[in-house]
């Protein structure tokens, strides 16, 4: 079923050794959803052409979804990407498609208003719709299901703050949570630890190794030309034949551009310096387990729902399609490298027996990293920043709002005048500029949070 490139992508990751942990288990790091996922082949030897009408930078669910809009409204499209198909954190990700956004709804509406988050919190809904959409259009097979997400509630105070996060949604913007007391909750889940939950039955969950492969081979047949291991290493103003313009400096060579649309999320790097300033580069970590019996498998998710916890240093999990539990939080705080990635795969264990003791002598297959990107106030920003088009800060929630946000920025650019409250709200910077894009408070930031966690 996989083809030697796909076998080639597998095996050329850095990540790929085998680890031996300190409980003697054995596993790959590696990550699990690529052992799944045929990716679209693209011809290396294709060159650079000289000029498009759009340059897109990154191949992830951003910049794929931006690249398809925009070659099938007839746009010349180049999407450059360093790597290649879905490096970066869309082929990492838990594969949760979640409503909502990062932050509280009360914390939204004190920051943007009540008429604003109201539009925020309808765009977050018509992501879902927006993935949905793209998956049964271009028949991407990705396992996407309306399965619903499980919060659930670390302490009685974060229980308590359900029903009233509850009724606010309901009453502001005609969403139905459903509250699920601690007696009940063995119908959600198969864990004792926690004080209650509350689900909404409108998120759900895919593959999205698979999902960024699909977005991929739309965005090829819609027209885009994708260059992989084409990393864009400046962007200048320049105009050529009296057109106004960029010029692109990028591994494979020189590109002009009329527009430039930048999707590199937490990888954003020195080719968008004022971006890279605006954003913190955070790890998130997975393990799974190896296939589970049918029965372990019910029991620790009868519902099979998209699961996370209340904390700040949350974890977040679910049951795979082949029945793997798939367990991941920020275990460490820094991006992935050999060595967060192997001590994440012990500490995302213990966790995952914390909650699940039953998972006690189940062997963990893999572990693997990635990284969210962070804005500073926690928020999705999308629109243009010195004159180049953007949209970025997920913060953990992207798999549906990059879709939708790659989408809407497409239609801005074409000339449509679409409906995104995410577009020209403030995008703040570090307090007093102390941040060069280099995340120096990381381990503070780390602590910070599992002290908030502590006390809140
Ligand atoms: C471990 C983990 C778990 C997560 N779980 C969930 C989840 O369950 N649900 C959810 O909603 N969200 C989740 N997220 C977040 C979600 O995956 C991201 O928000 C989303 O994938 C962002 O997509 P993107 O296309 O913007 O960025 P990415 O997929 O990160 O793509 C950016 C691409 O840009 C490329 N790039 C960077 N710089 C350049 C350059 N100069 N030139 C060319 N290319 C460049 C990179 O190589 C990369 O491929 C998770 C993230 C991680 C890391």
């Amino acid at each position: 079923m996989y083809c030697w490139r796909a076998l080639g992508r597998m095996l050329g990751r850095p990540q790929v050794v085998c680890v031996r942990t300190r409980n003697s288990m054995s596993l790959q790091e590696h990550n699990y959803w690529l052992t799944t996922t045929e990716f679209p082949a693209v011809d290396a030897s294709q060159a650079i052409p000289e000029a498009v009408d759009v340059a897109v930078i990154g191949a992830g669910f951003t910049g794929l979804s931006a690249a398809r809009t925009l070659a099938q409204r007839g746009a010349k499209v180049a999407v450059l990407e360093s790597e290649t198909i879905g490096w970066g954190a869309s082929s990492r990700n838990g594969g949760m498609v979640l409503t909502g956004m990062k932050l509280g709804v009360n914390k939204l509406i004190s920051m943007y208003g009540r008429e604003r988050t109201q539009r925020m919190y309808a765009a977050s809904l018509a992501s879902l719709d927006c993935v949905e959409q793209i998956v049964r259009e271009e028949k991407i097979d990705c396992d996407f299901a309306r399965c619903g997400h499980l919060e659930v509630a670390c302490k009685q105070k974060h229980f308590d703050d359900y029903a009233r996060q509850a009724e606010v949604i309901a009453r502001e913007f005609d969403h139905t949570l459903r509250v699920v007391q601690r007696h009940e909750l063995s119908a959600e889940i198969g864990s004792t630890i926690y004080y209650g939950g509350m689900v909404d039955e409108v998120s759900a969950g895919c593959n999205p190794a698979r999902y960024v492969a699909g977005l991929g081979r739309a965005a090829m047949k819609a027209g885009a030309q994708i260059y992989e291991h084409a990393r864009a290493e400046s962007i200048v103003r320049e105009s050529r034949q009296g057109e106004l313009g960029w010029k692109l400096e990028t591994s494979r060579g020189p590109l002009w551009a009329h527009e430039v649309f930048v999707g590199t999320s937490g990888y954003t790097g020195r080719a968008t310096p004022a971006l890279k300033k605006k954003l913190i580069p955070i790890g998130s970590f997975i393990i799974t387990t190896e296939v589970l019996p049918e029965a372990l498998a019910r029991e620790l998710s009868p519902r099979n729902r998209m699961i996370y916890d209340s904390k700040n240093f949350l974890y977040y999990y679910r049951l795979t399609p082949d029945r793997r539990m798939l367990f991941g939080g920020r275990a460490a705080f820094f991006p992935e490298t050999d060595q967060t990635v192997r001590q994440s795969a012990g500490i995302l264990r213990r966790g995952m027996i914390d909650v699940y003791p039953q998972l006690s002598d189940a062997k963990i297959e893999y572990v693997w990293g990635g990284t969210l990107d962070f804005a500073f106030d926690i928020m999705p920003h999308a629109g243009q920043m010195n004159g180049m088009y953007y949209a970025v800060g997920y913060a953990g929630h992207g798999v549906a709002m990059a879709t939708y946000q790659g989408q809407k920025i497409a239609e801005l650019m074409a000339g449509d005048k679409p409906e995104n409250p995410f577009v020209g709200i403030p995008f703040p910077g570090a307090p007093l500029g102390m941040y060069n894009g280099n995340p120096w408070f990381l381990p503070f930031a780390g602590a910070w949070y599992k002290l908030l966690d502590w006390v809140s």
